[in-house]
């Protein structure tokens, strides 16, 4: 094996795109990727001929001029993806207590549209999104900018997101609808940031979309452009050590045995596992235990649906549906009363017209749920298991069937997925769904940085910075520019 300019831990998108980006400014690049498909979340998988995406639905900021356009652009991507814009009028709706509210795209848009349905709050929309581009615009990479400082963007991050709606109105409807996709980024009022709701709807605002046929498509292209630079990537091959010495990671240790030499490592998968991987007394007890016990994200249940030929329309839009008199599901989390919430969507495929081809549903589940069927993904789980699945996803059914009449009439298959299933195959703790929780009480705390102190070892991926596919690609850039430079970074990405 040659030595590398720099190894990659993990082939999800903060791999892919360190390794793009790293590839591109020329270094000699080597993804290491446990599983079979490279991707991460990003991957899709096929049943009944048809394509259903495992962890990325919409992104925001994908139209010309936006951030995510921008940085796709540089990658050499953004003109081959294949992309369906949300309604402009209703990219979300939010099923309130009966009532559906629409986020339209377009700030003077969403503005008027939810005017429609709160006359007397025109004020008080204005004002919130004024403050949602005031808290972007302190963000310097959000902008494509050089970082200006920490203290800039700090104290968005020491706001919570519950006190901001408050202080928007004292309407407990308009609140509740303002939060209403906060499955996107697991919301807990008094502790997630104002800053990462901001982020994420400031991008979906200015331009929401699907990815055609799935979001693998991210991950081809990010894996074809790799190698068209002269990269590596490697599958099947599980890093499980990191050989440090005279103060420097000398390799990485596959399962089999093999010796992978780099001059720097990127690990982008959880740290934690990271942290694992070596014994090194750089990485100090307090920053250990710091990673280690980090709270993370609820996980979730999926059901994949494939549907009979020309029986469900395609709906353009995300569909978010609560059962209780609150948003915030997951600090009253009840197992009695599930499901509380659920997102719905069908998909945007090539060959779908009218109709949809698939639909996808989802809903918080505990880890704790589906504990005692944990076997770290060695075999069958037992009947115990599938029937658990079966009568779950058909309570989520029924509770759809009654929002949409005729949805249930319509199935032809359909497959679940569990907090068991995302921690197989992505090694999140517990399933996460979106790796660590931030909290607004000690954002210090739960902050991670690319750099560590071992010299040569960065991190990269959801952890660092915010999760998505926008806050994944802000990371990597941010994890890259220790290796190459911010100013010089930037300045490649903004003239592409
Ligand atoms: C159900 C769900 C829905 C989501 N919906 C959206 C959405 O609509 N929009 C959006 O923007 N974001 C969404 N997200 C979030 C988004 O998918 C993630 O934040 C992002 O893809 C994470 O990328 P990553 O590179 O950090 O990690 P991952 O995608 O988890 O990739 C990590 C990779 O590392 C590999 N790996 C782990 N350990 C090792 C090892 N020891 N050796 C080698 N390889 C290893 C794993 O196999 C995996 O391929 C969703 C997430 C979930 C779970």
């Amino acid at each position: 094996m040659p030595k590398y300019d720099v190894v990659i831990i993990g082939s999800g998108l903060g791999g892919l795109l360190c390794g793009n980006i790293l590839s591109k400014e020329g270094k000699s690049v080597c993804i290491l990727e446990k599983q079979h498909q490279f991707g991460g979340n990003l991957q899709t998988f096929k049943r009944d001929g048809k394509i259903f995406d495992t962890g990325v639905h919409y992104v925001g900021g994908l139209s010309k001029g936006q951030n995510l356009h921008q940085y796709f652009k540089y990658t050499g991507i953004v003109d081959k993806l294949k992309l369906q814009r949300l309604n402009l009028d209703a990219f979300d709706k939010i099923n309130f207590e009966g009532k559906t509210y629409s986020y339209a795209q377009g700030f003077d848009n969403f503005i008027e549209t939810l005017t429609n349905d709160f006359p007397l709050e025109k004020n008080a929309l204005k004002e919130y999104i004024k403050k949602i581009k005031k808290i972007c615009s302190h963000f310097p990479l959000y902008n494509l900018r050089p970082n200006l400082g920490l203290d800039n963007e700090q104290k968005y991050y020491e706001q919570s997101i519950g006190d901001f709606i408050k202080s928007i109105t004292p309407n407990k409807t308009l609140q509740n609808v303002l939060a209403g996709n906060n499955m996107l980024y697991a919301g807990i009022p008094n502790k997630t940031p104002v800053a990462i709701h901001a982020l994420i709807t400031n991008s979906l605002i200015e331009g929401a979309y699907r990815f055609k046929d799935g979001s693998q498509q991210i991950a081809d292209l990010l894996v074809e452009s790799i190698k068209n630079n002269g990269g590596t990537l490697i599958n099947n091959s599980e890093v499980n050590k990191l050989e440090v010495n005279h103060g420097k990671v000398e390799s990485a240790i596959l399962s089999n045995g093999e010796i992978i030499e780099a001059d720097y490592f990127i690990s982008a998968i959880h740290p934690s596992l990271t942290l694992k991987m070596t014994d090194s007394k750089l990485l100090r007890k307090s920053y250990r235990s710091r990673i280690n016990e980090l709270e993370e994200s609820i996980s979730v249940f999926v059901v994949y649906f494939a549907f009979k030929p020309n029986s469900l329309k395609y709906f353009n839009y995300n569909y978010y549906h609560f059962n209780e008199d609150s948003v915030w599901s997951i600090p009253k989390y009840n197992q009695r009363k599930w499901p509380q919430e659920y997102l719905f969507l069908t998909p945007s495929s090539g060959s779908s017209g009218k109709f949809a081809d698939t639909a996808t549903a989802m809903t918080y589940m505990q880890y704790d749920e589906v504990k005692q069927w944990d076997n770290s993904g060695n075999g069958n789980r037992g009947i115990d298991y599938e029937e658990f699945k079966k009568q779950k996803a058909e309570k989520l059914i029924n509770q759809i069937d009654m929002q949409y009449p005729g949805f249930k009439a319509s199935i032809n298959n359909y497959y679940t997925s569990t907090p068991l299933s995302l921690k197989d195959y992505t090694g999140t703790r517990n399933g996460s769904m979106y790796g660590i929780v931030h909290d607004c009480n000690n954002p210090l705390r739960t902050n991670i940085y690319p750099k560590t102190k071992i010299p040569n070892l960065l991190l990269s991926g959801q952890n660092i910075n915010i999760h998505g596919v926008l806050g994944v690609t802000i990371g990597s850039i941010f994890t890259c520019t220790e290796m190459l430079g911010m100013e010089y970074l930037l300045e490649k990405i903004n003239n592409a």
